[in-house]
């Protein structure tokens, strides 16, 4: 067994153990593999393990990714997780399947306008700023109502839920403590009609806390492809 195949089973037993803890369904959380910084063979690895949705922060490099997979296309599930500019919204709407970080209707109306005719609608969540860093992305809790129904009204988008990034806690209770913001407020929104299905928090260090507070979705790099080394790709 590869590496990158023994990691992810046991990224895997982590999912499901703390889907056990937390009387939560097995299976009811998705795992998302997040490749930045890591090549096509390495996302090759993951697929032969079984993995198909792999998540992507640097819009070139996801570019070339998919593109060097092209392949594999139809069996593979792109989401972009990465902040997004105004002028980088093309590229996303013609080569992802998901977007995580929509923050502001003005990216939103974008990539609903630039979706091709020929794929899939969009499937995007709403980046929240949970725990208010003044510096972060991510709409404020109390704007995310507005932003989801704007965001759900649009063609070519389908809205699926919430996103969330809080800075990394010093225990279990305080990463629950944040991630239960999140989880109340996709709750709210949802009892205010929008039908959102896919709560995306969690990552390596902190994935146990996010599915214990109702995570559907753990976005998981290092911890199946190891440590990144930023100093060799370019962005
Ligand atoms: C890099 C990244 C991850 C994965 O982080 P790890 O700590 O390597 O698991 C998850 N979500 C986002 C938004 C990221 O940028």
């Amino acid at each position: 067994m590869t590496m990158i195949a023994d990691n992810l089973h046991q990224v895997q037993a982590r999912i499901d153990a703390g889907v056990a803890a937390a009387g939560r369904v097995l299976g009811s959380v998705q795992l998302l593999a997040v490749s930045k910084t890591f090549g096509p063979d390495a996302v090759r690895d993951a697929f032969a393990a079984g993995q198909h949705a792999f998540g992507e922060n640097y819009i070139q490099e996801a570019v070339d990714k998919i593109t060097a997979l092209a392949d594999l296309r139809s069996q593979l599930q792109w989401h972009c997780i990465g902040p997004i500019q105004s002028n980088k919204t093309r590229p996303v709407a013609e080569h992802f399947d998901w977007v995580h970080t929509v923050d502001r209707l003005k990216i939103a109306q974008r990539l609903s306008d630039q979706r091709p005719a020929d794929m899939a609608p969009l499937q995007v969540c709403i980046q929240v700023n949970v725990d208010g860093g003044p510096t972060k992305s991510g709409v404020a809790p109390e704007e995310a109502l507005a932003l989801a129904r704007a965001v759900a009204a649009l063609p070519r988008l389908q809205l699926r839920g919430l996103m969330c990034i809080p800075e990394p806690a010093p225990n279990f209770e305080a990463a629950c403590a944040v991630f239960a913001r999140a989880r109340a407020l996709f709750d709210s929104l949802n009892a205010q009609g929008l039908a959102l299905d896919t709560l995306s928090m969690g990552m390596s260090a902190d994935l146990e806390a996010a599915i214990h507070s109702g995570s559907t979705l753990v976005r998981v790099g290092s911890a199946i492809f190891g440590a990144r080394d930023y100093g060799t790709t370019a962005h």
